[in-house]
Parts: structure tokens; C-alpha cells; sequence
């Protein structure tokens, strides 16, 4: 075994999508920089989430807005090439490669450590690379901790024998299980669902609570129950797992008991059932930090509880948004942060913005890719009341808007917009609906920008697209 010991201005530990970003801003902020990456280089996203489950998606929902349009629902009337489909995941998912991601880091000047590196002490990390040596890194100015999540899973007796899908499995799998065991009613657990009842699986979902994704506005968890219904799946609400087994070893069946005493067999469970942080192994405890516990920071990205400002928790790992796009622009914040801490500069004084991270807690955009979409940013009409903010809700039939009727003949979808009356801007946006994913983006300036609403009718939508939904809900506003 040997020892190595070596310094770098800034170490980052976890080179997922946000653990890169943060060390290419603080390397184009003129320090050396190294990332501790213990798997591949790209993280969760790249090959186990946003683009293996996307790649999956896309063919589904494409089939779906096809099968609605005259004179095409019969081209798309069969079901879909599913070695095709899992052969472009593969594709989309570098084969679990990350060469390409390495060239990138090798362009951009950030050295690659290949191993598990873990706090030893301020501004102190100890890598264990594959080999078994131990390479001891220095930071002069900042560590950055972008270490991500894992499947949290609910201790289920008889979960550790029957092997169970999580949100990896659920995306990397290559064969079509012929029935799938759904535990969990968020993203996850709705675009799993999708993705694989289209693909031939009979699925089974069993959500815990009395609707789906619950963390946004009802109409939107509504519209996604009755898509998959309609695709086949079974919904089971107010219900969960009490117990299960694997029948006959690794091939076997899943037997379950659900809490309303029922039983249930399936090929294959999923558990989709939360996220959790991948701090337990990361040597928190040497700088006065629990072990498994999420990072607590401010604006900046500086985790709260420790002394002399040298550490950094971005990305999931501090559950502010568990997003790759809000990941990445926490990683531009944090690592201009470092970059302007260490050459003395005022941290508020970028370029291209204040170096605090305000869209955190105002306007963090996310899309469902189900059938139908979701799309929101923003406060939800609950959130908004519990703020104590006077709201006017305005609500919207995406049916009524031409460029609904370009989707075909049934489109079922619906906007709300939830308005600040005393400042007369937009809070909040939710829309359900075929194709809505690509407007999110003209919500999350309106609530950035806090747009006034006199404005906003300035802002002319073209005809006939989905995006006249703008005009329509200004109107209503208006009365
Ligand atoms: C099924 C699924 C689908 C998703 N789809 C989307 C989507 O469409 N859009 C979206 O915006 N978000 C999506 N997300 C969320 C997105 O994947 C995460 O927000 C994003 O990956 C977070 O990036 P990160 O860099 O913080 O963490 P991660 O991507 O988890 O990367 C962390 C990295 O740290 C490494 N690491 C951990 N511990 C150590 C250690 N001690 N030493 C060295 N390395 C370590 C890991 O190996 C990993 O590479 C999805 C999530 C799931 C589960």
C-alpha cells in the first residue's frame, strides 16, 4: 500500500453533474482544482437518472401525443420495439462508459482522483483509490462536498431477501419484467411506471398516500392517475407494503402482504420511496458532522455548522432541490464563490449576477415526463397559503388554447397560475398536459424576472401554441 500526499486549491468530492461544475468554475476562476470520484465521472444523472430514464420516456410519450392526431394513430397502433428502446437507453447512457466526461475534465484543466475520498479534518481528504493506496489531499481554500443521494428504503421486513428494483435498476434494467411491483407516488416512481407498462410490464403501484406526486398542485397527480389508468396500470391508493419474500431464489416470484391485508405477486418491486444522502461514509465526524446526515448551508453553498468557511455541500447532498439543472446552477454559484473568496473579491459582484443562489427558494422548475406531462415552478397554491401571502389562483382549461387542438382531438390538460396581489407579479405555475414540458421555461422567467403583470401582456404568445395558455390565464385574472 502506498501513500501519496498532494494540494490543490480546491478538492471536490462526488464528480456528478454538480461536483463537475463547481470544479470547472473554480478552475475558470484561476485555482487548481481535483475531483474524488469513487464510480464513474458524470454521476447518478448520466447513467442511472435524468438520462437513461428520459431516453426511456421519450418513445412513450412520443407513441402517446402520436396516437391522439388523425391519420397517425394507426402508424403508431402496434406496441414498441423494446429492444430498440432499451438498445438507444443504452446508448443515451455512454454503455455505463465515462471516457467522454474524462476528455471534458482533461479540456477544462480539473485533475481526476479515481477513489472514495473521505474528510480526514479541515480542509483534509483521504482518497482510497481501487488499488488499495491512500492518497492524502490538502485544500489551501475549499472542499466541496457534491457526494449526491441514494435510494432511501423503508425497512420493509423481508426486503433484504428479495433483491428489489431501485430508481438503477429501474433504469438500467434489460429485461421486461412481466409484472412490477410500484411502492412510491412521486417522480420516480410515476415515470417508472410509465416506462414500463409501456413496455410490457404489468404494473402495480402501491402510494402510500391518497393521490400522486404530492408535493404538487392535485390537478397535476390527477391527471397523471388517470393517464396511467388508462395505459393499464393499477393504482393502489392508501396502501403499502407490510411484509415480503422471494419465492425459488434469484428467479422467483415476489410475494407481498399490502397493509390492507391483501397479497401481491410481481416479478420485480420497485421501491421508489424517497432519496437519501451519501454522507454516512464521507468522515463528517472528523469535522464535527453526523454521518448521514443532509448538509446544511446558506446562500453560498457553505455548510453552517463548521468553523472557518472552507467547506461546501452542492448539489443533492444538501436537499435544497433534488434536480440536475438546479444542482448544476448551485455548482456556477459555489464555484465562483470559491473562486472569488480566494482571490478576495466580493462575492456579490459577478458578472452575470449576484453570487447567492435566490432561485432556490423562489423558482425551481421541474417536469414529470409522464403521459400527460407536468410542468412547475414556483410556490403551489398550499405552499402560497402557508406563506401567508395574499394569492389570487387562476385556473385554466389547456383545452381551450388553439394550440392544444394541434395535439389532437381529446387534449386533457390544465394550467394554474398563482398571482401575488400586492405585488402584482406571478409566484407560482403549474401545467398538466401533452407537450407542456417545453413551457416551464417561459413560467420560470415570469417568476425570476417577477415579471409585473402589466408586462406580462406584452409578452405575446404565438398562434396557435400551447403558450397562449399565457394570454388566457391573464384574462381570466382580469375577469
Ligand atoms: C430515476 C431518476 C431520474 C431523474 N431524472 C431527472 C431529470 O430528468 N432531471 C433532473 O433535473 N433531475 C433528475 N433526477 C435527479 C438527478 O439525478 C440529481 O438531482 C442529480 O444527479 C444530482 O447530482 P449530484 O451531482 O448532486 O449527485 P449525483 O449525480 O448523485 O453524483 C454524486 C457523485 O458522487 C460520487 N460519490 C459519492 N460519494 C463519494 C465519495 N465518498 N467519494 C467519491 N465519490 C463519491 C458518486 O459516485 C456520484 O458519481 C433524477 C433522479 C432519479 C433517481
Amino acid at each position: 500500500m502506498n501513500e501519496t500526499t498532494r494540494t490543490y486549491d480546491v478538492i471536490v468530492i462526488g464528480g456528478g453533474p454538480v461536483g463537475e461544475n463547481v470544479a470547472e468554475r473554480a478552475r475558470a476562476a484561476g485555482l487548481t482544482t481535483v475531483i474524488v470520484e469513487r464510480e464513474l465521472l458524470g454521476g447518478e444523472c448520466s447513467f442511472w437518472a435524468c438520462d437513461p430514464s428520459k431516453a426511456l420516456l421519450r418513445p412513450v410519450v412520443a407513441r402517446a401525443d402520436a396516437s391522439r392526431i388523425p391519420g397517425l394513430d394507426p402508424a403508431v397502433a402496434g406496441p414498441l420495439d423494446v429492444e430498440a428502446v432499451l438498445a438507444h437507453r443504452d446508448k443515451m447512457s455512454s454503455y455505463w462508459k465515462d471516457e467522454d466526461q474524462v476528455d471534458w475534465l482533461n479540456s477544462v484543466s480539473v485533475d481526476l482522483i479515481r477513489g472514495h475520498g473521505r474528510l480526514t479534518g479541515p480542509k483534509r481528504v483521504a482518497v482510497q483509490t481501487p488499488d488499495g493506496d491512500t492518497i492524502a489531499l490538502t485544500a489551501r481554500h475549499a472542499v466541496a462536498v457534491s457526494t449526491g443521494t441514494r435510494a432511501a428504503l423503508p425497512p420493509i421486513p423481508g426486503l433484504d431477501t428479495v433483491r428489489p428494483w431501485t430508481s438503477r435498476e429501474a433504469t438500467s434494467a434489460d429485461k421486461v419484467p412481466g409484472r412490477l411491483a410500484v411502492v412510491g407516488g412521486g417522480v420516480v416512481a410515476v415515470e417508472m411506471a410509465t416506462v414500463w407498462q409501456a413496455l410490457g410490464s404489468q404494473v402495480t403501484m402501491l402510494v402510500l398516500d391518497n393521490g400522486l406526486l404530492e408535493r404538487m398542485e392535485p390537478f397535476a397527480g390527477e391527471l397523471v392517475t388517470e393517464g396511467l389508468r388508462e395505459a393499464g396500470v393499477d393504482i393502489r391508493f392508501n396502501t403499502t407494503v407490510t411484509s415480503l419474500t422471494r419465492d425459488g431464489g434469484e428467479d422467483g416470484e415476489v410475494r407481498m402482504t399490502l397493509s390492507d391485508g391483501g397479497q401481491l405477486v410481481a416479478d420485480e418491486i420497485l421501491l421508489a420511496t424517497g432519496r437519501a444522502p451519501q454522507t454516512r461514509d464521507v468522515g463528517l465526524e472528523t469535522v464535527g458532522l453526523t454521518p448521514g446526515d443532509w448538509l446544511t448551508v446558506d446562500d453560498t453553498f457553505r455548510v453552517t455548522d463548521v468553523d472557518g468557511g472552507w467547506l461546501y455541500a452542492v448539489g443533492d447532498v444538501n436537499r435544497r432541490a433534488l434536480m440536475t439543472h438546479q444542482g448544476k446552477y448551485q455548482a456556477r454559484i459555489a464555484g465562483a464563490v470559491i473562486g472569488a473568496r480566494a482571490n478576495q473579491e466580493p462575492v456579490d459582484d459577478a458578472p452575470w449576477g449576484a453570487h447567492v443562489a435566490t432561485a432556490d427558494h423562489a423558482a425551481v422548475p421541474q417536469v414529470v415526463f409522464t403521459t400527460p406531462e407536468v410542468a412547475s415552478v414556483g410556490l403551489t397554491s398550499r405552499e402560497a397559503e402557508r406563506s401567508g401571502r395574499r394569492i389570487k389562483v387562476v385556473d385554466y382549461d389547456l383545452a381551450h388554447v388553439a394550440g392544444a387542438h394541434q395535439y389532437g382531438e381529446d387534449y386533457r390538460g390544465r394550467a394554474r397560475m398563482l398571482v401575488d396581489t400586492d405585488r402584482n407579479t406571478v409566484v407560482g405555475v403549474t401545467f398538466a398536459g401533452p407537450g407542456v414540458g417545453e413551457l416551464v421555461h417561459s413560467a420560470t422567467i415570469a417568476v425570476t424576472g417577477e415579471v409585473p403583470l402589466d408586462r406580462l401582456w406584452h409578452a405575446v404568445p404565438a398562434f396557435p401554441t400551447l403558450g397562449e395558455v399565457w394570454l388566457r390565464l391573464l384574462e381570466t385574472y382580469r375577469g
